[in-house]
């Protein structure tokens, strides 16, 4: 198997404003004296442009990005005004914009070709509700597995895009998916991804996201085919970021 280097990423959602940049400047050094993986942020928009240049190693990235290139979309985001603000990467498909914005998988796909296009590294998040993992693992990994496929763009590549499991269940809730659980999942993805792209779905990462924390990512980060962490609440700080890096 291909080594696949691991990526720590934070989300800090609609949280954040110009008094938090010192928390960048704070993660800065931590990413700095890791050369063997790769650490990122993804911000709110409006913070962007600032962090950019505290950041040192640490991609910047925004949360969301529009499909169209530009045009009448009041209040959303081109690719290219990511880019310009500083962006080297964004998230897309996170489960609270498909739940909020109502956002398809196909939607979901066009983002990341056009993040792509602009020349951005793209987190692609997937996972299940409550409900569809109450069915059972298997009901719940053929869910996340067809979310998944419908959600890839054509062009999917390990070189600029990396596939997010977070269990929508998991997220922001405390519960974390059981090391258990999170290998199966990653498994499956795994295989789908392979049957799919071959060669290039053997390469691509694939991180956990949901209630990482300090705590619990050495156990996480250790299982087969995780490639890495999506950290919301816990990467708002540097004290509470800096052992989910250590542990990677
Ligand atoms: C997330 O928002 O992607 C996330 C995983 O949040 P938390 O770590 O707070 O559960």
């Amino acid at each position: 198997m291909s080594v696949r280097r691991k990526l720590i990423a934070g989300n800090w959602k609609m949280n954040g404003l110009k008094a938090q940049l010192g928390e960048v400047s704070a993660i800065a050094p931590l990413a700095a004296g890791r050369a063997d993986i790769d650490v990122a942020l993804f911000l709110p928009a409006t913070l962007i442009a600032a962090a950019a240049p505290l950041a040192g190693d640490v991609l910047i990235g925004g949360q969301d990005v529009h499909q169209a290139e530009s045009g009448a979309y009041t209040g959303n985001v081109s690719a290219a005004m990511l880019v310009e603000a500083g962006a080297g990467g964004t998230l897309v498909g996170h489960s609270e914009r498909r739940a909020y914005q109502c956002e398809s998988s196909a939607d979901v796909a066009a983002k990341a070709a056009r993040a792509h296009g602009a020349g951005l590294m793209v987190v692609l998040c997937v996972g299940e509700t409550l409900e569809t993992r109450e069915e059972g693992d298997d009901a719940a990994h053929a869910w996340v597995v067809d979310q998944l496929l419908a959600s890839l763009p054509e062009d999917a590549d390990p070189e600029w895009l990396t596939i997010a499991y977070e269990p929508v269940w998991a997220i922001g809730t405390g519960k974390v998916a059981t090391p258990p659980q999170i290998a199966a999942m990653h498994g499956a993805l795994r295989a789908a991804l392979v049957e799919k792209l071959g060669e290039a779905g053997e390469a691509m990462r694939l991180l956990y996201g949901g209630s990482v924390s300090g705590d619990n990512a050495a156990d996480i980060l250790h299982l087969p085919n995780v490639d890495g962490a999506l950290v919301g609440g816990a990467s708002l700080t540097a004290a509470k970021f800096a052992p989910i890096i250590a542990a990677a």
